[in-house]
């Protein structure tokens, strides 16, 4: 069968690092233009305006929006107001009530919408989901700590009102407590490093229901670390790796030490929302974040630069 045409919308860092190669080795999609100011992909049409690539190439019916989350609203937008098929990266929005618009002008439009959380996918997600079914979760300690320097180098916008500071990666961590858990928590407290000179968390430290906890650091030097871990009325059941290795009472139980299923995993998944006239845009995640932002104290440290 032919593979449908897909378009890339904002062409930096993940879209280079996950997207190109996700897409070039897919069955089901054909990158067929990029729409950036300044990122290109060898080869494929490059348009510069959203609005542009849209009235010019009626024949994509599907586009992939790797913005920021503050640009991304407008964009998302415009691609369901041209009947378009349409694809998030993680955060879907820069708030909830964004993402409620957009699913409601996909629904309005017939069209498919995707709000993606590429962790979801990881290669032991699946198996820790299964193995905490029917669970009593006694405790549980999520630590998420990593270099803003190594993964978001110069982006200034994650420290940006909108850009979520740590809540960027850390809402990886939380898209899959959300998908994993027997049951759903809500957020009893948080605690908000801000640094003096930014508008967003360089740190934070969470509480949830049910005895849960979470520490998101971008300021982890050396070894990084992407950790779930569960006590249970069962034993332990720990993820690793950002949910790709899965380890049942401190034993190997599954996954593969790779992040490099995630995204063609989330392009499959796309091709079947479109087969299937669906759509999936689930904001647990995002939904404890906002609630840490509404709840948090909020503690000044030291200015950070990149
Ligand atoms: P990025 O490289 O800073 O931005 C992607 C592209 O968006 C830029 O190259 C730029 O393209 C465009 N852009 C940036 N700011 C803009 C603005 N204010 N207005 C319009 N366009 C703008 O960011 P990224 O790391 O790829 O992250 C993008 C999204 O992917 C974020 O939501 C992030 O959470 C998610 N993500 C990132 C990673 C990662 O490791 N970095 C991993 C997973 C998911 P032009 O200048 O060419 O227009």
């Amino acid at each position: 069968m032919a593979r449908a045409q897909i378009a890339l919308v904002g062409i930096g860092k993940i879209a280079l690092d996950q997207h190109v190669p996700a897409l070039a080795a897919s069955p089901d999609w054909e990158l067929a233009a990029t729409v950036s100011r300044h990122g290109t992909v060898d080869g494929i049409a490059a348009f510069t305006d959203i609005n542009d690539m849209l009235a010019a190439r009626p024949d994509i019916g599907t586009v992939s929006l790797c913005l920021p989350p503050v640009p991304r609203f407008a964009a998302a937008q415009a691609v369901l107001r041209a009947g378009r098929h349409l694809m998030l990266e993680k955060p879907p929005g820069a708030t909830l009530a964004e993402v409620h618009i957009l699913r409601d002008m996909a629904h309005a439009q017939g069209v498919s919408i995707y709000a993606t959380w590429h962790s979801r996918m990881a290669h032991g997600v699946a198996a820790a989901k299964a193995a905490l079914a029917g669970r009593t979760i006694r405790q549980g300690r999520i630590t998420w700590r990593e270099d803003v320097r190594k993964w978001h180098p110069g982006q200034d916008w994650i420290f940006a009102a909108g850009g979520m500071g740590v809540f960027d990666p850390g809402i990886n961590a939380l898209s899959i407590l959300t998908e994993i858990l027997p049951a759903p928590v809500h957020l009893t407290a948080a605690d908000l490093d801000f640094p003096a000179n930014r508008q967003a968390p360089i740190a934070a430290r969470l509480q949830f229901s049910g005895g849960i906890s979470a520490d998101f650091d971008f300021r982890q030097q050396g070894p990084q670390t992407w950790d779930m871990e569960f006590l249970t009325d069962a034993g332990h059941v720990a993820l690793r790796m950002g949910g790709n290795i899965l380890e049942l009472d401190g034993q190997p139980a599954g996954g593969q030490d790779s992040i490099m299923g995630e995204y063609p995993a989330l392009y499959a998944r796309m091709a079947a929302l479109l087969r299937d006239g669906a759509s999936d845009t689930d904001l647990a995640p995002m939904v404890l974040v906002a609630d840490a932002f509404t709840l948090g104290h909020r503690n000044p440290v030291e200015d950070f630069e990149f």
